[in-house]
């Protein structure tokens, strides 16, 4: 049997590279993508990775309970078992949204929960894998003393929390004033260095870019592609959990877009392995004041023309110059996709309308949600199609956002399903009046 075995390929000059080289981009400023011996793992047929990766499932040797090192072989293949730093990610819940879809007219509608998850984001399932690599090119020698990233709150909370758990110094670059107190925390307590920049995400973005010209500072934004290779484990995940079918269309709320471009990775390898035999539409939806995608799609793709994001609740993907355009565009149209922009008040009252049927929505999730009313409205979507609304964060992350939709004081929403608190006096009659005629 010819060996696993994966590398970097430059996008624009095909060149390849060691996973153990500290390098982001080929000699033209193309990404890395990380690219498997496809031939090695095709030696072993489908109906055999599906056999081993249900086998691992719920296993309690390490590190194959991870969602992401269950696949091992399909992510970082060369990498030995003690240099992975894992904090069991992966095997998020995929919630049948009964009610929700109901309300929809939607007959098969699921939400994967990707943050439920270690620092509860999505953004773990691509740091186990990158953390583990530095792990490794340390061991080997390389000089690398720490790892940095610009983040929007959950990037730098994933990062933060790994390295801690592998004792690796790490630096975040956050734009001050615009991460939720839950999201700021997390680097704080993890022990980062927490820098608070005067400047956007992509300020921010810009200046970690400089600053890990330095190699002995590893850059760990999602233009490293080993943190897709942990992202695209999503759609492996998902078929695996349908019993290794693919659903009809799936929705995902897009700002760098890096996970969309993970999420279209995976379906491919499944493909090319023989593992699935179709393919699902892939739907991106953006916030409306960060939608360079969605204004580039409407042109027909021609281009990204990069803006200055406007200020969403969706603060994750408040991103106006998104570093994986190439990639994501490359997978839209390949997978039949179509991009939507969402309002701040669709998104606000789509994600609290989902919680009134038992979910707890972070407001990127309610961006995609809000793609989804679109789209039935506009009957895009047949009443029986599988569809799976990809989950980005936990709601708990978000609770400025909640609270205030709750309290009517967002900004440029309506609250339509706020449900007011019930403040009385501690008097049984004032309590059975209030309560006779809230309940009609
Ligand atoms: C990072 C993030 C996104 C966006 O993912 P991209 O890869 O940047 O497109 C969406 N939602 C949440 C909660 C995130 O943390």
């Amino acid at each position: 049997m010819k060996a696993f075995s994966a590398r970097f390929r430059g996008a624009r000059t095909q060149s390849t590279h060691s996973l153990d080289e500290v390098i982001y981009r080929d000699a033209e400023g193309g990404l890395l993508e990380v690219e498997h011996d496809m031939e090695a793992l095709s030696q072993k047929p489908a109906a055999e990775w599906k056999r081993l990766f249900e086998a691992r499932s719920g296993s309690h040797q390490w590190p194959y309970a991870s969602g992401i090192w269950g696949k091992k072989e399909w992510v970082l293949p060369g990498i030995a078992d003690e240099d992975i730093v894992s904090l069991n990610e992966g095997w998020t819940n995929l919630f049948y949204a009964k009610r929700l879809g109901d309300q929809l007219g939607l007959k098969d509608l699921w939400v994967k929960l990707c943050g439920n998850s270690h620092t509860g984001s999505f953004k773990d399932l691509g740091m186990t894998v990158l953390v583990s690599q530095v792990n490794r090119m340390r061991r080997l020698g390389v000089p690398i003393q720490a790892v940095a990233c610009a983040s929007t709150g959950d990037t730098s909370a994933a990062l933060s929390a790994y390295c801690a758990a592998a004792g690796i110094p790490s630096v975040v670059f956050l734009p001050g004033g615009k991460i939720s107190v839950a999201q700021l925390i997390q680097p704080i307590s993890n022990g980062s260095i927490v820098l608070s920049l005067d400047t956007d995400f992509d300020g921010c973005m810009k200046i970690v870019q400089e600053i890990t010209q330095d190699k002995s500072l590893y850059l760990a934004n999602s233009m490293n592609s080993l943190r897709i290779e942990g992202q695209k484990t999503i759609s492996f995940e998902l078929c695996q959990q349908f019993g290794w079918e693919v659903p009809d269309v799936i929705v995902i709320p897009g700002g760098n877009l890096g996970n969309v471009s993970a999420l279209g990775r995976g379906f491919d390898m499944m493909l090319e392995l023989g593992v699935i035999d179709r393919k699902p539409r892939i739907v991106v939806a953006q916030a409306a004041n960060a939608n360079p995608l969605y204004e580039a799609y409407r042109r027909g793709f021609d281009k990204l023309v990069p803006m200055q994001a406007k200020k969403t609740e969706a603060s994750a993907i408040q991103i106006g110059n998104p570093v994986s355009y190439e990639r994501a565009v490359k997978i839209l149209k390949k997978y039949n996709g179509e991009v939507y922009q969402v309002t701040e008040q669709q998104l606000a009252d789509a994600a609290h309308r989902a919680d009134l049927t038992g979910l707890y929505c972070d407001p990127h999730t309610g961006v995609a949600l809000g793609a989804l009313e679109q789209m039935v409205d506009a009957k895009k979507i047949g009443a029986g199609e599988r569809v799976v609304i990809i989950s980005t964060a936990h709601g708990l992350k978000f609770s400025e956002f909640k609270t205030k939709y709750h309290e009517k004081e967002l900004a440029d929403v309506q609250s339509k399903y706020a449900n007011p608190i019930l403040s009385l006096p501690a008097d049984v009659d004032k309590v059975r009046d209030a309560l006779r005629r809230r309940m009609g």
